[in-house]
């Protein structure tokens, strides 16, 4: 369904004739309704793990009034409810800023190996958690790329602690580091690949979606937030670049990301 929004000027003087200018507003809707749903989808999962916090409140002053392990036992819920809720606000600011900024500054030289190398010391806790063993196959000479190291190193650590959180059976994860030629460009890809369960493919084209979760009881136990991957997306198009998913269920998925060589 096409909208449009008309304005009409007349054409001289006294010549009873007018030009009508016919703007489509289709486009404008549909953001607006995005912008809609995403308010919406933003409350309600702030809204949730408030209202776990304010029931156990009321239970902490009341029924549990005089049993301390029972109002332990509350207080640990409250405060990983509280974690929950500080992370996904940190997403949704990573997402505001991103929106506030939209084209990127004339870009810094950055070192895709030195930034992956980087990322990988920051996971090394989650890593030993998780059981993770992590191979390199990095190729020979330097990686470097245009753009903003900090939001570089955003993509890197999302694929990252994804491919720990959901590929965690399979144990081990690869992190390749190659140069390629695609349609003419040079490009720096760097690929996280884990022997998790996979995705099944109905879901790969919308997993990059703003709170799009495979399974959201899954996302929820490993602390997700269902914004990492759209962070990521949007981050890589601002740099000219993108992300490819290939995934086989019971097999593992992996997540490659393409840059233009500076
Ligand atoms: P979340 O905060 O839930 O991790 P993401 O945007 O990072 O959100 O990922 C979206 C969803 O994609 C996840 O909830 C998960 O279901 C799925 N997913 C992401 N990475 C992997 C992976 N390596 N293996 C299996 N599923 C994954």
């Amino acid at each position: 369904e096409r909208s449009y929004h008309v304005t009409a000027s007349p054409v001289g003087h006294d010549t009873g004739l007018y030009v009508l200018v016919f703007r489509d507003q289709s486009e404008a809707r549909r953001i607006d309704r995005m912008r809609a749903d995403f308010i919406a989808n933003a409350s309600h999962e702030l809204r949730t793990p408030l209202a776990s916090i304010s029931g156990f409140i009321e239970t902490i002053l009341g029924p549990a009034r005089n049993d301390p392990k029972a109002q332990a036992n509350f207080l640990g819920i409250m405060q990983e409810q509280t974690g929950r809720m500080s992370r996904l606000i940190d997403d949704l600011l990573s997402l505001s800023r991103l929106e506030m900024k939209p084209y990127l500054r004339p870009g810094q030289t950055v070192d895709v190996k030195e930034t992956l190398e980087a990322v990988i010391s920051s996971l090394t806790p989650l890593m030993a958690d998780t059981g993770m063993a992590l191979e390199r196959e990095f190729g020979e000479g330097s990686f470097l790329v245009s753009g903003d190291r900090d939001e570089l190193f955003q993509v890197l650590q999302n694929l990252l602690e994804n491919a720990c959180k959901y590929g965690r059976s399979g144990g081990r994860v690869v992190v390749q580091l190659e140069k390629a030629v695609s349609g003419g460009v040079h490009e720096v890809v760097a690929t996280i690949r884990d022997f998790g369960p996979g995705i099944p493919q109905e879901h790969i084209p919308r997993i990059t979606e703003r709170f799009y979760r495979v399974d959201v009881e899954t996302s929820r136990t490993q602390k997700g937030t269902g914004l990492g991957l759209s962070i990521v997306k949007h981050i890589l198009t601002r740099h000219g670049g993108r992300l490819t998913i290939r995934s086989e269920v019971g097999k593992g998925s992996s997540f490659a990301v393409h840059l233009p060589i500076a």
